[in-house]
């Protein structure tokens, strides 16, 4: 069936809306739907590609850091593997819509309840200080946006998050299903218990700031096993530190670099 009709492809203005306009006059409805959808495609398209643009601006943000930074970490470079996942995460899921805008900026950005979504070079470094292999499996404290968790998940068989404010880990595990990060498990807890029934973890990363390493934590940490903390509170200085313990059992410990997180609450 034929329909008269007139569709007009514009941009701006309502000049452009005249003079650019494409008149498609008794082009049959199933023609002028196909057309419609090619548009949309188009634009939608339009919009990822600007995104992974963004994304490898991120990563040779990221890059920068790790040499300005290189004499702390004692290398030029992240694995090739996270910077992978990196780039393959998107970020601007993560983040309130109202600052997807600022997604891939090298920042951290607030997610409401307080809590703010780690800066891309510190959510990179976590993830290459616990040197991740495939069929390991993770504890997270503090899911928050759930941004780390997902960088993880590319990584390893299975990750567990604990987030300890109810309606951010309820959102963050909404999301995790509806983009299918299908091996992520998450619970509401204080994270400072860990999660035994899933215990021992090949690598443990804590997302918020805290005086000590908590025991219960070091206690889930297989032999061989590696753990990235934020250790100190508001008004001290913050390290980020790396616990190993070694196929004997022994734990040593290791500040990394001065960093700044938002406070590991609960009953501790
Ligand atoms: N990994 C997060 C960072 C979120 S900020 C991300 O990628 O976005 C740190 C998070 O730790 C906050 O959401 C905060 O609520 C949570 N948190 C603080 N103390 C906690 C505790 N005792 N147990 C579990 N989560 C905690």
């Amino acid at each position: 069936m034929a329909i008269a009709v007139s569709i007009v492809i514009h941009r701006n203005s309502f000049l452009e809306f005249f003079s650019t306009g494409l008149y498609l006059i008794a082009m049959p409805a199933k023609h002028i739907f196909l057309l419609l959808i090619t548009q949309l495609l188009c634009v939608a398209n339009a919009v990822a590609d600007e995104y992974i643009l963004q994304r490898q601006q991120m990563i040779a943000e990221i890059e920068d850091d790790v040499e300005i930074t290189s004499k702390y970490l004692k290398k030029q470079s992240f694995d090739a593997s996270v910077m992978q996942a990196m780039q393959e995460v998107p970020r601007h899921e993560f983040v309130p819509p109202g600052r997807r805008t600022e997604a891939y900026e090298n920042r951290p950005l607030p997610i409401g309840h307080g809590q703010t979504i780690s800066q891309p070079y510190i959510v990179a470094l976590m993830t290459d200080l616990l040197a991740p292999e495939p069929g390991q499996s993770v504890l997270e404290i503090g899911t928050g946006s759930g941004y780390q968790a997902a960088v993880l998940s590319k990584l390893v068989a299975r990750v567990y998050s604990i987030e300890i404010i109810e309606p951010l880990g309820e959102v963050t595990s909404g999301l995790f299903k509806k983009l299918g990060y299908n091996n992520i498990e998450t619970r509401i807890a204080d994270g400072y218990d860990g999660w035994p029934q899933h215990a021992p973890f090949d690598s443990i990363v804590v997302t918020a700031a805290i005086s000590h390493i908590p025991p219960p934590l070091v206690k889930q940490l297989k032999k061989g096993g590696r753990m990235v903390i934020p250790v100190g509170t508001q008004f001290q200085t913050q390290y980020l530190t790396l616990v190993q313990k070694d196929m004997q059992g022994k734990v040593t410990s290791r500040q990394i670099l001065p960093v700044y997180f938002v406070p590991f609450t609960g009953g501790h």
